[in-house]
């Protein structure tokens, strides 16, 4: 399904000294490893980053596997799911090998972090080859190394040693190659930290709003693009502030995770995250209201002391975190989906099969089946029946058969995010009492 566009709210940014023409957006990274976010503008394409390839007249990808996609997690139908696509830079014709076992060894990281761990199932990952004239990237080890690849990925950007920049243009374009991209993770042939969130991507233009950027042989990589993911389909706000900022300068801004009201003014309003307060939550401290938040120190909060919306030293989302990438999740996906049409009539005797994502941990997957808006108890959990069986009769009556699959997990408090995991289907069963005459 296609991401809705994330703004992220911008406060001032540090400047390129060496500006480069063009439109320029925003990125996110991370100066060391564990610790909090930076962000400044960078170019959308970087034609002044390496990038011989274009002088060259011929195809250096020819009878190679450039631009194939492969799936590395299919769970359900692109039009159901959360659509990842992993591209990797700075791979010879000889290395894509390296590079999908790199891409499985990051998504298994990414994924090892939950609510992704539980509700993989809502997801589709797909691998796409980009052939890169060189091994490794530009920037590395050091700011003069300059590297020939197919995304024209570095170190370096905006002389900012971690700051992994690519061409967005060219990263688009492999992109394209698969299903469906609704999340696009760029895998930089490199053992040295570093990374990148770019974000407000589809206000120029493109069909997806955030890439990640990260090195593919770094341990510590993976949690930027846990972060990085987690403002794409969780809508989170940073939860750190830089020294300086002061004072928070406007109102209560919509992200979920970011209020000016404190912990009594906050019950008292029933807002945000009210009804997670005073719990145990899984970065080890109690939720509540911790002055600091979406860049400014004074005058706005966070639910809990740390998280990794704050700092990538700490490996969980907070409670309300958790519950805005769960909706996220289902805001992306269906956990049901039918091969049987639900806008034509069934005959009793059709069965009716469903398919219901496979979730797990944290997820409380149900499906309940109705007849008539009344619930068939004995049918719960079934992923196929017949509506004779379920008890709709042959009375030459119209009658309906409806599945119901609702999320019933504890870490889902609001009702509205309750209501974004439920689905159902209704199929009209035709009228019988008479055997219904066959055509053709
Ligand atoms: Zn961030």
């Amino acid at each position: 399904m296609a991401m809705m566009g994330t703004a992220l709210a911008t406060p001032a940014s540090a400047v390129d000294p060496h500006p480069t023409p063009g439109p320029r957006v925003t990125v996110e990274y991370f100066p060391e490893p564990g610790g909090e976010g930076r962000r400044t503008e960078v170019p959308v394409t970087t034609e002044r980053a390496a990038g011989r390839s274009t002088a060259r007249t011929a195809d250096p990808t020819a009878g190679t596997t450039d631009g194939e996609v492969n799936e590395l997690s299919v769970t359900g139908p692109s039009a159901d799911r959360l659509d990842v696509v992993i591209i990797g830079d700075g791979y010879t014709a000889g290395q894509q090998d390296a590079f999908h076992t790199a891409a499985a060894a990051k998504w298994a990281d990414i994924t090892r972090v939950e609510p992704y761990a539980s509700y993989q199932g809502l997801m589709n990952v797909w691998t796409v080859d980009a052939v890169s004239a060189e091994s490794g990237v530009s920037g590395d080890p050091s700011a003069d190394v300059t590297k020939d690849t197919a995304l024209g990925s570095y170190f370096w950007c905006s002389n900012t040693e971690r700051l992994v920049c690519a061409d967005i243009d060219k990263v688009a374009s492999y992109a394209a190659k698969a299903p469906e991209a609704d999340l696009v993770v760029v895998l930089s042939h490199s053992a040295k930290y570093g990374g990148a969130g770019y974000s407000g991507l589809e206000a120029e233009g493109y069909p997806f709003d955030g890439v990640s950027t990260l090195s593919s042989d770094n341990e510590q990589s993976s949690m930027i693009a846990v972060h990085e993911i987690a403002h794409s389909v969780g809508l989170l706000a940073d939860e750190y502030a830089y020294d300086g900022y002061g004072t928070w300068p406007s109102g209560e801004p919509a992200d979920i995770n970011s209020s000016t009201y404190t912990t009594r003014q906050m019950a008292a309003k029933r807002a945000k995250w009210y009804r997670w307060l005073g719990e145990t939550d899984p970065t080890g401290g109690t939720v509540g209201t911790y002055e600091g938040s979406s860049y400014y120190p004074y005058g706005i909060y966070r639910p809990t002391s740390n998280s990794l919306m704050r700092a990538l030293n700490v490996s969980e989302f907070n409670l309300p975190g958790r519950e805005a990438m769960i909706a996220g999740f289902y805001r992306e996906a269906n956990a049901l989906s039918s091969e049987v049409a639900t806008g034509s009539a069934v005959l009793r005797t059709t069965r009716i099969k469903v398919s219901q994502a496979e979730l797990t941990g944290l997820a409380a997957p149900e499906l309940r089946w109705y007849v008539d808006g009344v619930q068939v108890k004995r049918a719960k959990g079934l992923t196929g029946v017949v509506p004779a069986a379920l008890g709709v009769a042959a009375d030459g009556r119209t009658h309906t058969v409806t599945v119901r699959s609702e999320d019933r997990s504890a870490s889902i408090r609001d009702p509205q995010v309750r209501a974004e995991t439920t689905e159902t289907l209704t199929w009209t069963v035709k009228a019988s009492g008479h055997k219904p005459r066959t055509h053709r």
